[in-house]
């Protein structure tokens, strides 16, 4: 595992670039929480001047909640962004219903929150009851894409706006960021870029996009699901670089008619009701109600080395 170097305090060796959460190698809801907080309390020690944020915090998963309240709490000039539309990062994301663990955590404004065990919606809930309440304003569907520093501090680029701000509090977690087609359509809410529960597509008709094992085992776990009729596209002429396990299940599954591959094919365009595949010289029109995309994902490390952040590997120990 990737592990950035931390200071005590949070930050990195990149002065005014701090890491809190799951980045920074603890995967737990109760750190992530602690690490949003205790950052932005020695980020409020060195505060901007001029036009400059004191703090741009990126994430709104737990880490990134927690530090936008202390933010608020301790009256920063701070904006938050987040690359997708929902709050909560990983625990949105988790299958439905799961149980949440978690240990007692002291919310900035809010107190000790005690918990225990909650499923993952009424988590989410309350987060989100924690937003209204305290009008706390969060940046969705914004995407941090660069950091570069200057003498001030720090200038960050991002997919709608470019800030000046004099630190940066990363809270991305280590999920990354899915790749995107960049087709037509591809906005709609029908598109989505990982398979949370094969439940949900019962009845429906979904095309699976890629030819890695996420992709081969999102198409078998919604085809085992009543009423699927399921399409996997995939750009190469075979499925290269997956598990031989997740190979023979799919050729079965093809066999029996529950999968229906589609190889050496893309997609054009996404419709409401449809999608538009190439294959070759031919154009191919599916119903459909679903599309989800695994086709990878552009992951945190190389960022933090790139903008100077020392990052050492991990070797786990049997
Ligand atoms: C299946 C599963 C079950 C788990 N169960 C538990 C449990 O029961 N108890 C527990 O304590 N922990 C559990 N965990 C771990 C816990 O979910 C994580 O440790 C926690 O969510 C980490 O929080 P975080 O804020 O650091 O990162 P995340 O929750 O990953 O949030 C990061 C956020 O940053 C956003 N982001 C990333 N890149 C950018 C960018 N460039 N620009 C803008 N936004 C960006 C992401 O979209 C995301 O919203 C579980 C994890 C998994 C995968």
């Amino acid at each position: 595992m990737d592990i950035p170097q931390l200071q005590p305090n949070f930050e990195t060796n990149v002065n005014g670039i701090y890491i809190a959460g799951e980045l920074g190698g603890m995967g737990l809801i109760r750190k992530a929480v602690e690490q949003g907080r205790q950052a932005l309390e020695s980020i409020a020690k060195s505060r901007g001047t001029g036009n400059q944020l004191d703090v741009l915090i990126v994430g709104a998963g737990p880490a990134g909640l927690s530090a936008s309240l202390a933010a608020m709490d301790k009256k920063l000039r701070s904006i938050t962004v987040e690359q997708e539309d929902s709050l909560g990062g990983t625990v949105y994301h988790y299958p439905r219903n799961k149980i949440v663990m978690t240990a007692p955590v002291t919310l900035p404004i809010i107190g000790q929150v005690k918990m225990g065990e909650i499923s993952k919606e009424s988590l989410l809930d309350f987060w989100q009851g924690i937003v209204s309440k305290t009008n706390l304003k969060i940046n969705f569907n914004e995407r941090m894409e660069k950091i570069s520093s200057n003498k001030q501090g720090f200038t960050v680029t991002t997919s709608k706006a470019v800030y000046e701000t004099k630190n940066v509090l990363l809270a991305i977690g280590r999920r990354g960021t899915p790749r995107k087609l960049g087709v037509p359509g591809e906005e709609q809410s029908k598109v989505v870029y990982r398979l949370v529960d094969p439940e949900q597509y019962r009845n429906q008709r979904v095309l699976v996009v890629g030819g890695g094992d996420s992709a081969l085992e999102a198409a078998l776990a919604i085809a085992d699901e009543p009423g699927t009729s399921v399409t996997i596209s995939y750009r190469s002429e075979a499925f290269g670089r997956v598990k031989q396990k997740n190979r023979e299940r799919l050729q079965q599954a093809e066999a029996a008619g529950r999968v229906k591959v589609v190889l050496k094919s893309g997609v054009k365009e996404i419709s409401p009701e449809g999608v538009t595949l190439v294959q070759e010289e031919d154009t191919m029109e599916l119903n459909n109600d679903i599309v989800i995309v695994c086709a990878g994902g552009i992951l945190p490390t190389p960022f933090l080395k790139e903008i100077g952040i020392l990052v050492e590997t991990k070797h786990g120990t049997v």
